[in-house]
């Protein structure tokens, strides 16, 4: 079992909104992630993902809103955004405000990812918590938000739904709770994550 680091005060405790996806898919992952940092390699798959949504980037200047359903609109690229409120930070690959941002009445968050299929639980409620942050930061409703999936180069809308709003709460609520209480959640009860995870040597009860 490995040594626990030293973690951060609740108030200074702030997520990323990509912890949320990995906490719906297997919470243990967080739980070595922030009891344990130093395990942790950033793996050739992690790496790809990430030139990916930079060259995505690029394209997507060059892309007409039509892909969104919009006739105008003002884009903001790979925000940084952050709230101690929420206890939550990450970047956004995508915002829109429409019309503009000085007139905008509505908010949309996009994100970009690399799968063809049809987004899972866990990329929605990390799409809700991008969608909670551009609120608190721009002040303007984001109502909905889309999956742009670059193999297909289609969108996939989401409305941010109120069930979906308090989930991003509760998890984060869940997932301050098992840092500060160092606690180790179980195995996820489909054994299906464990196969490609680069933790599994660490989870004696799953191998
Ligand atoms: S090996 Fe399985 S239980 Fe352990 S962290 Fe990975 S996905 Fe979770």
């Amino acid at each position: 079992m490995p040594e626990f680091a030293e973690v951060p005060a609740a108030e200074q405790l702030l997520f990323e909104v990509t912890d949320l996806k990995q906490w719906v898919y297997c919470p243990r992952v967080l739980f070595y992630r922030y009891c344990a940092p130093e395990l942790r390699p950033l793996t050739d798959l992690m790496r790809a993902g990430i030139r990916s949504h930079a060259d995505e980037t690029g394209r997507e200047e060059r892309r007409s809103l039509r892909s969104y359903g919009l006739e105008a609109g003002e884009r903001a690229f790979d925000i940084g955004l952050r709230s101690a409120a929420l206890g939550l930070r990450g970047r956004l690959d995508l915002a829109i405000a429409v019309p503009s941002r000085s007139q905008a009445t509505e908010a949309i968050v996009v994100e970009y990812k690399d799968s063809e299929r049809p987004a899972g639980p866990h990329f929605k409620l990390q799409l809700a918590a991008y969608a909670l942050l551009l609120e608190a930061t721009w002040s303007i409703p984001v109502r909905r938000g889309f999956f742009y999936s670059i193999p297909l180069r289609q969108s996939e809308p989401l409305a941010i739904t109120p069930r979906l709003r308090a989930q991003v709460g509760q998890a984060v609520t869940a997932m301050q709770a098992m840092v500060h209480g160092e606690r180790m959640p179980g195995a996820p009860t489909s054994r299906r994550p464990c196969i490609a995870c680069e933790f599994r040597r660490f989870c004696n009860d799953v191998v």
